[in-house]
């Protein structure tokens, strides 16, 4: 996070200051943390289940990471773009704005969330194709914070990219007939009940 402040204060970045240049931000584990919710079920031992999580995100419980929600601030008072790609789906849209007003976070430029025709795509083929609509509007992408590789893999990129930490899980794909699965492996085989045949860890 201090590595990314430096970076937005120092010369290395000319903003132009024409409304085009852009920054992008990861929401899960990146300007929201999902711990609240790994506490209260991963770690007892439950399985993992997408449903749930999900209905943990429609509770607008999660709190900030706070270092994140101070660089967001910082990095939108310089007057560029902020623009929130997440791989939470469309129908999480109210939820996930709410939570993130809630938790301190306001003025960003758009948020991207996935469509029903983008949950068939691997999610950084998703955020690849997002990155590549905005640079073909002319904005200049500036940097990337996020907690997973798949926030910055592909083309077009950005000139600098921020990755968190992640001790929980990672996010791994499967590919089945016709589409594509992705899949939270966590970190610790301990509090894995994921089974064998899905979890690339065990
Ligand atoms: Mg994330």
């Amino acid at each position: 996070m201090e590595e990314c402040s430096l970076y937005v204060s120092s010369s290395f970045c000319a903003f132009k200051g024409d409304g085009k240049d852009a920054w992008i931000f990861d929401v899960d584990d990146t300007m929201l943390s999902t711990v609240p919710y790994f506490k209260k079920h991963q770690f007892g031992g439950e399985m993992l289940n997408l449903t749930s999580l999900e209905g943990w995100m429609r509770e607008t419980k999660a709190p900030a990471l706070e270092h994140t929600l101070q660089l967001f601030h910082e990095i939108r008072g310089k007057g560029i773009k902020i623009f929130v790609i997440s791989s939470r789906r469309e129908s999480l849209r109210d939820a996930t704005v709410d939570n993130l007003i809630k938790v301190g976070y306001h003025g960003w430029t758009s948020l991207i969330l996935r469509g029903l025709e983008d949950e068939y795509k691997e999610v950084q083929s998703y955020k690849a194709e997002t990155r590549k609509r905005l640079v073909e509007e002319g904005y200049r992408i500036w940097g990337i914070i996020g907690d997973q590789w798949s926030s910055f893999d592909g083309l077009p990129s950005a000139k600098r990219t921020f990755k968190l930490p992640n001790s929980l899980y990672y996010l791994t794909n499967r590919q089945v007939p016709d589409r594509i699965w992705s899949y939270l492996v966590l970190n610790s085989r301990a509090s894995c009940n994921l089974g064998f045949a899905e979890c690339h860890t065990c």
